[in-house]
C-alpha cells in the first residue's frame, strides 16, 4: 500500500517534504483517511482543534467522534454518500471536541487514489468558521426580529436621512418600505410638537445617547397616531459616523382606552353630562375666565321637586328619560360656555356664563317645566334652584357649589319651583360667628373667663345687699373683653348652657369664699340667659350646685332674669321659677321697662325684685317722660310689694331723687365701678366701715340728747 509522502508520525520521520511540512503546520486541521474512511494520520491542528491526540483517534472513523446532537443528521447523510461515491465535496459541519463542545468546521473532502499515484483514500481539511457562524446567527436573529417585530423600527444615518425600515412601520405608517429611503423621518410630523419638544429630544440624543417618550405622528392617509418611541444612537466600526435606530408602538388604542376610562369617572352615564367631580374642574377654571374678563358667573344648584314619586309612580325607566330629556334640554337652551352637570340622582348643577336674563333664573325654572310626554303620559318637572354669584361670592370653586347647595335647601324648605339666593354677607356674619364661639369654647377651656362683681346698695341705709356678677373675658389677643363683645354669639347658640353653667358654679364658689372670710350677710347676683332658663336641664343643674355648697343660705342668691329677652314660653318660665323660689332663690327681673311685655311678666313670674333699667335712670333727671315711667314702676312694685333697684346709677342727684321716690336700692358706677374679684372685699370692707360711721353719726344727729349724755359719762371718769 503506497500513501503519498504525507508525514508518517508512525515512524516519526524527520524527513518532511515541503507539502507534508504545510499540512502539519497550518492552522487548518488535516486527516488523512484510509480508503474504509479510517484515520490513518491527523495534523497538530486537528489534535488541538478535536482535543484528541493521533494515537487515540488513529484507526477511528471521524464520525464516530466528532459527531454530536447538534451535528445535522442531513449533513452525515451527504457526506456518506460522497464518499462512497469518492467525489470531492464541502460541507459546513458542526462537530465537537473531546468536551464535548460544539464547534463549526468547513469541511473540505478530496479522495485520492491511483491518479495521484497514492494508496486510495481521502484528504480532509477543515477550518474553524466558528465565529462566522455565530455573527451569521446574530445576523439572522436581528434580521427576524427587524423584519417580524410588531413595533415599528426605522435606521437613520447622522444626517438622519431613512436607511432602512421594517415591515411594521409600514403597517403602522401606511409608507411603502421604499417611499421612505432616503426621506427624513419629518414627513411624518402631525405638527403636534413644537419646535422645542424636538429640541429637548436631539438634546437627549446627544448628551445620553437615547431618547424615549410620546410622540404625535401622521400616517400616509393623514390620520394622525400616538407613538411611544424610543431612539438610540449607536456608532459602528464601518467609519461612517452615527446611526439612529428609532422603534416604536402605535398607542393610540391604548390613549383611546384611558379616555374611555376617563369618560366613565367624569360623565354621567344616564345623561353623558359632566358629573360632580368635572363640573367642579370646569367651574374653577371658569372662575378664572370670569375674573380675567371681570364678568359675573351663576353657580345654580338644581333639585328637581318630588322626583322621587315621578320614579314610584311611574317607574323607573321613565324616570330615567325624564332625566335625559330634561338633560338634553337644558344642554340644547344654555348657550355654548354654561355647564350643565347632572351631579346626583336628580340634581344638577348649572354654571351660568351668559344668564338669558341678568336679574333672575327663572327662565331656568321655565325649561325645567316644559312638559314631556314619554310613552304617551305627559309628565312636568318642576325644580328648586339655589343660586351664588361669582366674584360677590368671592371663594373657591368647591365653595361655590357648597354655597349654591345651601340655598337650594332653603328653597326646598320655603316649597316647590322656587328660587333662592345665596346671601355671601350673611354667610360671612355666620362663618365670623362660628370662629367667635370655637374662640370662645377655647377660651372657658382654657380658664379665661373672670367674674367681675358690681355692689348693690341699699338707699335706707347705704348698706350693701350684694354683688353682682358680671363676666369678663381675658382675651389673650384681643385683651379684657366686656360682655357685649361675646355674649349676643353665645346667646341661642350650643355655649349658652355650659357658659351658663360655669357663671353660677363660678359665682357660688366666690359667695362660699367671702362668707368663709366673715362676710356673711352679702348675697350675689346672678344673670342667667333666657335659653338657659328655658332648658329643662337648668333646674336639675341649680339644685346640684345647691347640693354642692350645703352651707349657702339660698335666698342670698339671686337670679337676674333678662325681661327684654323673649322668654318664649312664659309658662315653662314660670315654672321653672315657681321651681326656683321653692328652692328659697331670690328672683329678680332685670332691664325692667325694656320690653314688650313688662307688665305681664311683672304679673306672671315669680319674682321677688325689679331692676329698672338704666336707660330710665340717666334720663330721669332731664326727661320728664323717663321720670314718669320710674315713678310708675316705683308705684306698681308698691303695690304688688316688690323690692326695686335702679341700674346705672352715676351721680349722687340720681340717687337722691331715687331715694326721694321711694327705690329700695341703687347700683351704678356712681358707688362703685365692676370689680374684679381680688379687690371686691377690700372694697366691701371699706365700704362697711364708712357705712357705719356714718350710721354712727345718723344716730349721733337723731339722738343729741343721748350722746351728750354718753360723753358727760365718759369725761367724768
Ligand atoms: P346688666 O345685667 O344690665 O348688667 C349691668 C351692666 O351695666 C353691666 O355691663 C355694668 O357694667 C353696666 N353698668 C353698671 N353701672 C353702670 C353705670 O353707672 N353706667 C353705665 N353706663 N353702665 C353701668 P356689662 O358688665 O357690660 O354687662 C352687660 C350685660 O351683659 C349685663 O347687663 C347682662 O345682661 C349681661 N351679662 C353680664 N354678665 C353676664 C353673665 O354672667 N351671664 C349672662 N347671661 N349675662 C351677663
Ligand atoms: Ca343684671
Ligand atoms: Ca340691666
Amino acid at each position: 500500500m503506497k500513501y503519498p509522502q504525507f508525514p508518517n508520525l508512525s515512524d516519526n520521520s524527520q524527513h518532511l517534504s515541503g507539502i507534508a511540512l504545510v499540512a502539519a503546520l497550518s492552522q487548518n486541521t488535516a486527516l488523512l483517511l484510509d480508503e474504509n474512511a479510517r484515520i490513518v494520520w491527523a495534523n497538530t491542528a486537528f489534535e488541538k482543534i478535536a482535543g484528541r491526540s493521533l494515537a487515540s483517534v488513529k484507526g477511528a472513523r471521524p464520525a464516530e467522534f466528532l459527531y454530536g446532537p447538534g451535528t445535522d443528521i442531513n449533513s452525515i447523510r451527504f457526506i456518506r454518500r460522497r464518499m462512497l461515491q469518492r467525489t470531492q465535496f464541502d460541507i459546513d459541519l458542526q462537530v465537537y471536541n473531546s468536551d464535548k463542545h460544539p464547534f463549526w468546521v468547513h469541511c473540505q473532502c478530496i479522495p485520492v487514489g491511483e491518479i495521484e499515484g497514492v494508496t486510495p483514500g481521502f484528504i480532509i481539511i477543515q477550518s474553524d468558521i466558528s465565529a462566522t457562524k455565530a455573527a451569521q446567527r446574530s445576523l439572522r436573529i436581528a434580521d427576524s426580529m427587524f423584519e417580524q417585530s410588531r413595533e415599528g423600527i426605522l435606521i437613520t444615518d447622522e444626517n438622519n436621512v431613512i436607511l432602512d425600515a421594517n415591515p411594521a412601520f409600514s403597517q403602522i405608517t401606511g409608507y411603502y418600505h421604499d417611499e421612505v429611503i432616503g426621506q427624513n423621518p419629518r414627513i411624518l410630523s402631525s405638527g403636534r410638537q413644537s419646535a422645542d419638544y424636538y429640541q429637548t429630544l436631539w438634546n437627549a440624543l446627544l448628551t445620553r445617547g437615547y431618547w424615549r417618550g410620546e410622540v404625535w405622528n401622521r400616517r400616509k392617509n393623514g390620520e394622525e397616531y400616538l407613538e411611544f418611541l424610543s431612539i438610540q444612537r449607536v456608532k459602528l466600526s464601518d467609519g461612517n459616523g452615527y446611526y439612529h435606530i428609532a422603534s416604536f408602538s402605535d398607542i393610540t388604542a391604548l390613549k383611546n382606552h384611558a379616555k374611555d376610562l376617563e369618560r366613565a369617572t367624569h360623565y354621567d352615564t344616564l345623561t353623558g353630562l359632566p358629573n360632580r367631580q368635572l363640573a367642579s374642574q370646569r367651574l374653577e377654571a371658569a372662575c378664572l375666565h370670569a375674573a380675567m374678563q371681570q364678568r359675573q358667573l351663576w353657580i345654580v344648584s338644581m333639585d328637581l321637586d318630588g322626583f322621587k314619586a315621578i320614579n314610584h309612580q311611574h317607574g323607573a325607566n321613565i324616570g330615567d328619560r325624564a332625566l335625559r330629556i330634561l338633560s338634553e334640554r337644558l344642554a340644547s337652551q344654555l348657550p355654548p360656555g354654561d355647564i350643565v352637570a347632572r351631579v346626583g340622582g336628580d340634581e344638577f348643577l348649572l354654571v351660568i356664563q351668559r344668564p338669558r336674563d341678568e336679574n333672575s333664573c327663572q327662565y331656568l325654572l321655565d325649561i325645567v317645566r316644559e312638559s314631556m310626554i314619554i310613552n304617551g303620559d305627559t309628565l312636568k318637572l318642576s325644580a328648586s334652584l339655589g343660586v351664588t354669584r361669582y366674584p360677590e361670592d368671592n371663594t373657591d370653586a368647591e365653595g361655590l357649589i357648597r354655597h349654591a347647595d345651601q340655598a337650594m335647601y332653603l328653597a326646598k324648605e320655603k316649597g316647590r319651583n322656587l328660587i333662592h339666593q345665596f346671601d355671601p354677607l350673611l354667610n360671612e356674619h355666620l362663618q365670623k360667628r362660628r370662629d367667635q364661639l370655637t374662640d370662645i369654647s377655647r377660651g372657658l377651656a382654657q380658664n379665661e373667663f373672670e367674674l367681675f362683681y358690681q355692689p348693690q346698695i341699699r338707699l335706707n341705709d347705704n348698706a350693701l345687699i350684694g354683688l353682682e356678677a358680671l363676666i369678663r373675658w381675658h382675651h389673650p389677643e384681643r385683651g379684657l373683653l366686656l360682655p357685649g363683645a361675646f355674649l349676643p354669639d353665645v346667646e341661642n347658640s350650643h355655649l349658652d348652657v355650659p357658659l351658663g353653667k360655669w357663671v353660677i358654679h363660678r359665682a357660688l364658689e366666690t359667695l362660699q369664699g367671702w362668707r368663709k372670710q366673715g362676710f356673711d350677710d352679702i348675697g350675689v347676683s346672678i344673670n342667667v340667659s333666657a335659653t338657659f332658663l328655658s332648658d329643662w336641664r337648668f333646674l336639675e343643674f341649680i339644685a346640684a350646685e345647691l347640693g354642692r355648697f350645703p352651707d349657702l343660705p339660698a335666698h342670698l342668691i339671686t337670679l337676674e332674669v333678662l325681661e327684654s329677652s323673649a322668654l318664649d314660653d312664659i309658662h315653662q318660665v314660670r315654672q321653672m321659677l315657681d321651681c326656683c323660689r321653692e328652692l328659697g332663690l331670690t328672683l329678680a327681673l332685670d332691664d325692667f321697662g325694656t320690653g314688650f311685655s313688662s307688665l305681664t311678666y311683672m304679673r306672671t313670674l315669680p319674682v321677688n325684685m325689679i331692676k329698672i333699667d338704666r336707660s330710665f335712670v340717666s334720663g330721669m333727671l332731664d326727661n320728664p317722660n323717663d321720670k314718669a315711667i320710674v315713678e310708675s314702676i316705683l308705684f306698681l312694685c308698691q303695690r304688688f310689694d316688690l323690692n326695686v333697684l335702679a341700674e346705672g346709677v352715676e351721680t349722687p342727684e340720681q340717687a337722691d331723687m331715687l331715694k326721694t321716690l321711694g327705690c329700695d336700692g341703687i347700683q351704678g358706677f356712681g358707688v362703685a365701678r365692676p370689680m374684679a374679684s381680688d379687690t371686691v372685699l377690700p372694697w366691701v370692707q371699706r365700704w362697711q366701715q364708712w357705712q357705719q360711721w356714718q350710721q354712727w353719726q345718723q344716730w349721733q344727729q337723731k339722738n343729741q340728747s343721748l350722746t351728750t349724755h354718753i360723753a358727760a359719762i365718759n369725761t367724768a371718769r
